[in-house]
């Protein structure tokens, strides 16, 4: 596509030995929407030639390695002065080692003196640049990189130069700033590969040096032209509590008290209990909606019930937990989120298409594993609001209350919802650890919307001005509440379109449009003022329940029994002292497990 004058570019410059490091720099350009160039030291001399010396290309961004500049600095003819990274708004440079020459521009950094890391530093992130680490400010990480890396060996503050990412022993990313331009530069190489498979959630701890120098590089530089989040999203999810004032160590009431414009909470509600909330207690409930809700957990929260299944079973158990939910709404007039929490953290792709041919929304999950294919999904995946590629219903991530914070962090950076798990034992201790989390997330970011699941999955859309009066908005769900972006124009829509799922219709504003779908896209374009409401709706095809169902009798009574029993664990038996502090062990060894 040829690419809009007005909009940012990024030259990334080529160099043979470092070819595989390079890609990743241009895909994960590429992935947060910005345009990008890969060009040889001859494409980026000639690319200089065409303005006067000494004058600058706005708008333009030089990437590469110190081999790179090297290899162009040889390959000058001499009838110019060359200081390339002058010739550019800024100047990312990567993969600094002792061997690196340093450009000029990088002179206050080291004098070129570089100290290996140690492999258990704890890393600080500068707090005195906001608008370069966004919601990583001022956080210290303590890293688990496996292959350490240098580190500028010393640079004192009060110089041009300033630390981003540093330790005791030196610094990993660090500015320099000169005149109207700014120069970048890490020590560390860009060791992530978009389509390396990964079986758990990111962690801020690994990525210290592979992702986070580029990340907060891209999103500092690219803020405008890049794709960035509408909103970004908060909710805690409570799994498995009845809705009654107290349940296990969760005191339900207060919890509701604490529910405000800065706090929403969802509880994880297990269908087959629909008939067990006491009407007193609906009205309490009801009244705090949106910011307290319930959505749906599982079934009959049986072992596995959503994971290694045939489509006949998944299909049904989607439609009995949505029928029971039903219920629970018809007799207490509380609302519930469309959207499905998987007991125990264990799904299947399969799963997730029936989740979308039975209705649902969305699901959200701890776990990343499909456990019908035991197979994890690609880095890509992780980088953007939900994961798409298991086909069927987007799958939004959420983080356990006891994560590491700066994890938290990261999704914010990337752009991602918030979205945080607890059980009734986090709250052994009352609301307190409660109360420090939402104070730590709040230092993180002031602009979260803390707000019901359905909203959240409506805001996750990324979106960025095309040039020419167009804006492209990128879909991970399949109902966006929309209000148009100011000055948009036309809006140019796309949604990834996974597995062999039938799109029925495309709907803006209750309208519905046409749309085309190729290269594994849906898109569709319209005029933004010609919409009172740009809400929109992909419509799939729909399974309706079996009219009899494909499970025995006894096997659901069985299921209802384990789950009272699981039930009077929770309630009574975890309070007494000595088995809560051993379940507590086994909780986290499970939880290191993988289970939700
Ligand atoms: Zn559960």
């Amino acid at each position: 596509m040829e690419h809009d004058q007005s909009r940012s570019l990024a030259f990334v410059l080529n160099h043979q030995s470092e070819a595989e490091s390079i890609s990743g720099v241009v895909e994960l350009l590429d992935h947060f929407g910005v345009d990008v160039k890969r060009v040889d030291p001859d494409g980026l001399r000639d690319h200089i030639r065409t303005l006067p010396n000494l004058e600058k290309h706005a708008n333009h961004y030089l990437v590469a390695t110190p081999a790179g500049l090297t290899s162009l600095e040889e390959s000058k003819d001499g009838c110019e002065s060359l200081d390339c990274t002058e010739r550019f708004q800024g100047t990312f440079l990567f993969g600094l080692n002792p061997e690196s020459q340093l450009p000029m521009c990088l002179e206050p950094l080291s004098g070129g003196a570089f100290e290996e890391a140690s492999l258990t530093e704890r890393y600080q992130i500068s707090d005195r640049l906001v608008e370069v680490c966004g919601p990583m400010s001022g956080l210290t990480i303590d890293s688990s990189l496996e292959v350490p890396p240098f580190l500028f060996s010393h640079g004192s503050r009060g110089t041009p130069a300033e630390p981003i990412i540093f330790c005791d022993g030196g610094w990993l990313f660090a500015r320099v700033r000169g005149g109207s331009s700014e120069a970048f530069a890490a020590t560390s190489a860009c060791t992530v590969a978009l389509g390396a498979e990964q079986t758990s959630n990111l962690k801020a701890s690994s990525l210290v040096s592979e992702l986070l120098p580029f990340l907060m590089w891209i999103r500092h530089t690219f803020s405008d032209s890049g794709w960035q989040l509408a909103d970004c999203g908060a909710n805690l999810i409570i799994d498995d509590p009845l809705l009654k004032p107290e349940y296990g160590f969760l005191d339900l009431t207060e919890l509701l008290d604490l529910v405000g414009p800065d706090f929403a909470a969802t509880i994880g509600f297990i269908p087959c209990n629909h008939k067990r909330t006491a009407p007193s207690f609906a009205t309490r409930v009801r009244e705090k909606y949106p910011q307290f809700s319930i959505c749906v957990h599982g079934c009959y929260h049986s072992r596995g019930e959503f994971g290694n299944r045939p489509d006949s079973e998944l299909i049904e158990l989607a439609h009995v937990a949505h029928r029971d939910m039903e219920h629970h709404r018809e007799s207490t007039s509380i609302p519930f989120e469309n959207v499905m929490v998987f007991p125990q953290g264990i799904f299947s792709a399969n799963a997730m298409k029936c989740l979308r041919r039975a209705g649902y929304l969305a699901a959200v999950n701890t776990e990343i594993l499909d456990v019908g294919n035991n197979a994890g999904v690609e880095m890509r995946s992780l980088l953007q609001p939900a994961v798409l590629c298991h086909g069927g219903a987007p799958l939004l991530l959420r983080r356990n209350v006891t994560d590491d914070i700066s994890s938290i962090a990261l999704d914010l950076l990337i752009g991602k919802p918030c979205l945080l798990v607890a059980h009734h034992d986090y709250f052994s201790e009352g609301m307190q650890p409660l109360k420090a989390l939402l104070s730590a997330i709040h230092n993180l970011s002031a602009s979260l919307t803390w707000t019901n699941l359905e909203a959240i999955v409506g805001m996750n859309y990324w979106i960025r001005p095309n040039g020419a009066g167009e804006t492209r908005v990128r879909l991970f769900t399949e109902a966006a509440r929309m209000e148009a972006p100011a000055h948009s124009g036309r809006l140019l829509f796309e949604k990834a379109r996974e597995g062999n799922s039938d799109t029925l219709r495309v709907l803006v504003g209750g309208t519905p449009v046409e749309f085309e779908s190729r290269e594994g896209l849906l898109t569709w374009g319209v005029q933004s003022d010609d919409y009172l409401s740009l809400n929109i709706e992909i419509e799939y095809e729909r399974t309706p329940p079996l009219s009899k169902s494909v499970f025995s009798q006894s096997h659901r009574m069985r299921w209802k029994i384990r789950r009272s029993l699981s039930e009077i664990r929770d309630d009574y038996l975890m309070k007494a002292t000595g088995i809560y502090g051993f379940l507590q062990a086994a909780r986290r060894q499970m939880k290191r497990s993988g289970a939700g």
